[in-house]
């Protein structure tokens, strides 16, 4: 599709039949005088009642359980930039979309018009009651490095900040694949982080819990290398600032492993990639343009491996594999948090699934013949119907082992029908 036409037809989705993309259905039968009176006034005074007991029977009557708010202000939206709360809405609707499609998460979009952080976080605070699980969305860095964590902190839902964690975790899962695909250890790479925003900072910490060692690590953000004798860097870049005295990602690239784009279009050269080691491993991932074009570096290097965040190439990085089955799992286990052992088991349970044989539903899904765990396969596709029974259960194993699980899940067999259904 041109890009023209997919503008038009964009405005048109989001426009008609009716404007949005989400809406409230009743769960619930309606249709006599009695099913009124259950559902409202005087039968409602029950319910009501016994949550006013005790708190948690919110749980039994209520849709809290399955309801999680996708909440922004509209600081940091896509790659488009503070568009204000009002615009960053048909994204949050999206997101609605994917949660309730992929997870049968219903999905509500919140826009708050607060980007000072104590503002947000008391509003935030103040609405929780309502919701299972709060995702954070399209927040700008370095607020919303805070914003999340007082909330954890404050809060006993899940709360994750998807932009932060979502690439993370794919991007991890990607990254253990490619190392397998070329026999290297993480313990061993050169990883060049080109961003230190939201999304690179979450990934290279993710990155360490696995093994990355810091002393191999290199980050950079709009003004070069990010040094150790630099003044006043953020914390967040502080953490991984290099000890190396050099300045330019082209110094970087040299004899690099590995190169994590999170940061803006076309700024890898052909010539960065012929300097980077063998078998390069490159997730450039800035959106919707990425670091260097897919076809420009698969020419440059025969033997890389590349990813990116777009659908028409190989090995997308795609938030959506994992923010509908993380909230799945929490919810499933009514978990106080989704701490780091959740993250780390998305993560492998994402990396796994790549190397089992791909239903063929897949491969028509995707007009692949032969979909195989290789270069060009190392990380599932969103419409794999495996992903709903595979990567929740691991999620709410993870929160039960690590102590933040209110509602253990009994039988496992059990529940992975139920998420089947
Ligand atoms: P962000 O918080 O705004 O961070 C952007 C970072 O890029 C900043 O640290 C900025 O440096 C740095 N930067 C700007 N120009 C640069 C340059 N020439 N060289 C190196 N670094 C440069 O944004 P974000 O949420 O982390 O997202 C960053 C990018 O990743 C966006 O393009 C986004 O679309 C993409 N992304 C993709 C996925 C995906 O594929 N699944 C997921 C998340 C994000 P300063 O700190 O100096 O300003
Ligand atoms: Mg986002």
């Amino acid at each position: 599709m041109s890009e023209k036409k997919l503008k038009s037809e964009a405005l048109v989705y989001h426009a008609k039949p009716q404007p949005g993309k989400i809406k409230i259905v009743p769960s619930k039968s309606y249709s006599t005088q009695r099913d009124l009176a259950l559902a409202y006034s005087p039968g409602v005074a029950e319910p009501c009642l016994e949550i006013a007991k005790n708190v948690d029977n919110v749980y039994k009557y209520t849709s809290k359980g399955n309801l999680v708010a996708i909440i922004s202000n509209g600081t940091a939206v896509l790659g488009l930039g503070n568009i204000g709360p009002e615009a960053s809405k048909p994204v949050m609707e999206g997101k609605s979309l994917l949660f309730k499609i992929f997870a049968d998460i219903d999905g509500m979009d919140i826009e708050i018009d607060a980007t000072d952080v104590d503002k947000f976080v008391e509003t935030v605070k103040a609405i929780a009651p309502t919701f299972g699980g709060i995702n954070l969305e399209d927040i700008k860095a370095p607020e919303a490095f805070e914003i999340e964590r007082r909330l954890k902190d404050e809060l006993d839902i899940p709360v994750m900040h998807d932009d932060q964690h979502g690439t993370a975790i794919i991007s991890a899962a990607a990254l253990l694949n490619a190392l397998v695909v070329t026999k290297k250890k993480i313990e061993d790479i050169r990883i060049v982080i080109s961003g230190a925003g939201a999304a690179a900072i979450s990934c290279t910490r993710l990155y360490k819990a696995f093994g990355a060692k810091a002393q191999n690590i290199v980050m950079l953000d709009s003004k070069g290398v990010i040094r150790k004798d630099q003044e006043n860097l953020s914390k967040e870049k502080l953490e991984f600032a290099t000890g190396r005295k050099i300045d330019t990602l082209t110094q970087a690239m040299k004899d690099a492993d590995v190169f994590i784009g999170l940061s803006i279009a076309d700024i890898v050269t052909p010539t960065m990639l012929k300097s980077m080691a063998k078998d390069p491993i490159v997730f450039a991932m800035a959106n919707p343009n990425p670091e260097i074009s897919y076809d420009l570096a698969v020419k440059t290097r025969k033997d890389i491996i590349m990813a990116t965040g777009r659908s028409d190439h190989p090995n997308q990085v795609n938030n959506v594999l994992g923010f509908p089955f993380i909230f799945r799992g929490a919810l499933d286990v009514r978990a106080t948090k989704i701490n780091e052992e959740m993250k780390m088991a998305a993560v492998v349970a994402l990396a796994e699934l790549t190397k089992q044989s791909v239903p063929e539903q897949v491969n028509i899904a995707y007009s692949e013949t032969r979909l195989t765990f290789g270069k060009d396969y190392i990380i599932p596709k969103p419409f794999d119907p495996r992903l709903i029974s595979e990567i929740p259960p691991a999620v709410a194993k993870a929160a039960m082992d690590s102590g933040v699980a209110k509602e253990p899940i009994k039988d496992w067999a059990k529940y992975r029908e139920q998420l089947l259904q």
